[in-house]
């Protein structure tokens, strides 16, 4: 999907955007459709878009736009502000973003992942975010994030998802960050802009700059989750000290793995 973009010359923001509706879509990821749900049931969704020239969008505690990862983008291009907390329908509609009632996000797998959480019969999931970096032909560079946060959060909780710095970040001649898992830690060490910080003001490779910062700032917190993240020069690096993360990526890519 977002291959087909940029070989068709489209910007990094937009294939971006492709890839994370799609994963939105999708009830599988928790984003968007089948989204991980609050302790009271109701699905709270969380994203952010940022492009490598400086500007971003987010939303915090989405109920009504179809795809928020769209809305943080109508946000971005639509208003002066780059983070709006729970729109109301009629601010999504006339954003120009397609709207959805809030059952549409609740599937009956996230219902039983509750009430078996709730139970204590299964653990607190704290991943499952999806997101996408990317460069374009000309070498500008995005990041999109969406997610669900984690399974029975309080309701009202914002996430590091939304927070330009911390879930995700994006700044041309450098990189392209997009993270997830404990979204706390992401926030406390503002762990995308640490990853950029150490590339562009220590002269790090990107993917010790990645590793580094995972050490930093979530072994240190006994957090767990990880990093997408594209260098101007291409090169892809996948990193995580979660056990596992699903990610794909085009040509190029240097896997590296913690766990
Ligand atoms: N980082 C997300 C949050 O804390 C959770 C996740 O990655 O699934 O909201």
């Amino acid at each position: 999907m977002g291959r087909a973009v940029l070989e068709g010359g489209g910007s990094a923001l937009d294939a971006v955007c492709a890839c994370v509706t799609v994963l939105e879509d999708d009830p599988v990821f928790n984003a968007g459709r089948g989204a991980a749900l609050t302790a009271v049931g109701s699905a709270e969704l969380d994203a952010s878009v940022i492009t490598g020239d400086g500007r971003a969008g987010a939303v915090a505690v989405s109920r009504y736009a179809k795809n928020p990862v769209l809305l943080a983008r109508k946000i971005m291009e639509e208003t002066e502000h780059v983070l709006l907390i729970s729109p109301d329908i009629e601010l999504v509609r006339s954003l120009g973003a397609e709207s959805a009632e809030p059952d549409y996000f609740v599937t009956n797998a996230r219902q039983l992942q509750l009430a078996n959480v709730r139970a204590k019969l299964a653990p607190e999931s704290r991943h499952g975010t999806v997101g996408a970096v990317a460069v374009d032909v000309r070498g500008f560079v995005a990041a999109a994030t969406s997610t669900g946060g984690m399974v029975n959060q309080s309701a009202g909780r914002v996430g590091d998802t939304p927070l330009i710095g911390s879930g995700s970040y994006a700044r041309d001649g450098f990189v392209a960050v997009s993270c997830t898992g404990d979204g706390e830690a992401f926030m406390q060490g503002v762990v995308a802009h640490e990853i950029y910080a150490r590339v562009r003001f220590a002269g790090a490779r990107l993917s010790d700059a990645v590793v580094e910062t995972i050490v930093s700032e979530l072994d240190k917190r006994q957090a767990t989750g990880g990093v997408i993240a594209v260098g101007a020069d291409r090169r892809v690096v996948i990193a995580h000290n979660s056990p596992e993360m699903f990610a794909a990526y085009e040509e190029g890519g240097e896997l590296v793995t913690l766990t």
